[in-house]
C-alpha cells in the first residue's frame, strides 16, 4: 500500500480513502461515491479495530464476510487495503493518540478507550494510505468530529468528507451491526429514529428545552421496544450540550435493541437565540 501511496504523491494525483471494518452495506459504498467525484483512485480498507472494542464488546463476533466485501469493492473502487493486525500493530507498537474533550461526551462516557482505538487505527491508516481526501459517515458523527480535530491538530493535511447517513427504506440508518438483530428486533431498532423524529417535530413546533426533548426521545425508545443508553442535543461543533437549543445542533441517540447497541442521530439549524 505504501508503494501506491508514494506513487499517487508523486504523480500529484488525489487518492480517495474510506475506512471500514468491512461487512459492507450501501453505506460503506457511499463513501466510495462521494470520493469518485474528487479522486483519481479511491482506497478502501477492511480492518475490525481491536483497540476500538471495549472489554465485553463484541470483537471476536463483529460479522466478517471479506469474499462478499472484495465483490462489492471490485466495482466501487480501485484499491483494497486489507492489512493483519500484526501489520497495523508490529510488536513494539507503543504509540496511541487521543482527542481528549470531544472524546469523552456521547458514546465516549459508556464506550471507554473507544476513540482512542479509533483515532489511533485512523492515524496509522492515514499514515500508510497518505490520501488527499477520506470520507466517513454521517452516522458516526462524533467519530467524524474527533477525526476532524486530530487532523486539524496534527496537521494531516487531509480533506474530510462527512457523507450523509445511508438509510434502509424504512429509515432504519445501516450498520454492520444490523446483521445481529432479529425479525422481531429489527421492527424495535426503529425507535431510535422514531425518537429522533418525534423531538425534531416538538422542535418545529416550538420547543427549545434541551431537557424535555431528551425526555421525549428517551421515553420513545423505551416505550418502543429499546434500552436507551442516551439521548442528547449537542452544539454540533464542541459536542457540549445546548439549553435552551440554538444554531446547528446535534440530535443524538445511543440504546441497545437487545444485546445489539445501536445509534443515530439528525442534524438540526434552529433559531438563534
Ligand atoms: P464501520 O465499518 O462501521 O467502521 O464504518 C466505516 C465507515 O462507514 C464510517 O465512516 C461510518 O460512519 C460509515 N458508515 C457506516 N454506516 C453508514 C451509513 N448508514 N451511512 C453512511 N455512512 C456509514
Amino acid at each position: 500500500m505504501i508503494e501506491i501511496s508514494k506513487f499517487y504523491i508523486k504523480q500529484n494525483l488525489r487518492l480517495g480513502f474510506a475506512p471500514t471494518m468491512g461487512c459492507l452495506h450501501d453505506g460503506h459504498l457511499s463513501l466510495l461515491e462521494h470520493l469518485n467525484r474528487r479522486c483519481d483512485a479511491r482506497v478502501a480498507s477492511i480492518f475490525v479495530n481491536p483497540k476500538q472494542f471495549c472489554p465485553g464488546e463484541d470483537f471476536e463476533r463483529y460479522p466478517r464476510d471479506e469474499e462478499r466485501d472484495l465483490k462489492l469493492l471490485k466495482k466501487n473502487c480501485d484499491y483494497v487495503f486489507i492489512p493483519y493486525e500484526k501489520e497495523m500493530y508490529p510488536k513494539g507498537f507503543s504509540t496511541s493518540v487521543e482527542v481528549s474533550g470531544l472524546s469523552d461526551t456521547l458514546c465516549g462516557k459508556k464506550r471507554m478507550g473507544h476513540f482512542k482505538g479509533v483515532t489511533t487505527v485512523v492515524a496509522r491508516l492515514f499514515g500508510i494510505v497518505r490520501p488527499t481526501f477520506a470520507a466517513f459517515g454521517q452516522k458516526d458523527y462524533q467519530q467524524f468530529v474527533i477525526i476532524k480535530k486530530m487532523t486539524q491538530d496534527l496537521s494531516f493535511g487531509i480533506q474530510l468528507i462527512m457523507c450523509p447517513t445511508v438509510r434502509e427504506k424504512d429509515g432504519l440508518a445501516m450498520s454492520s451491526r444490523n446483521m445481529y438483530l432479529s425479525s422481531e428486533e429489527r421492527a424495535r431498532a426503529l425507535s431510535l429514529r422514531k425518537a429522533l423524529l418525534t423531538a425534531k417535530k416538538e422542535i418545529e413546533i416550538g420547543q427549545t428545552k434541551a431537557e424535555n426533548l431528551k425526555k421525549t426521545m428517551l421515553k420513545v425508545m423505551n416505550n418502543l421496544g429499546a434500552k436507551a443508553e442516551y439521548a442528547e442535543i449537542v452544539d454540533t461543533e464542541n459536542l457540549q450540550t445546548v439549553d435552551p437549543i440554538h444554531g446547528e445542533v446535534l440530535l443524538a441517540v445511543a440504546a441497545y435493541v437487545g444485546k445489539t447497541r445501536l445509534i443515530d442521530n439528525e442534524i438540526l439549524r434552529c433559531k438563534e437565540l
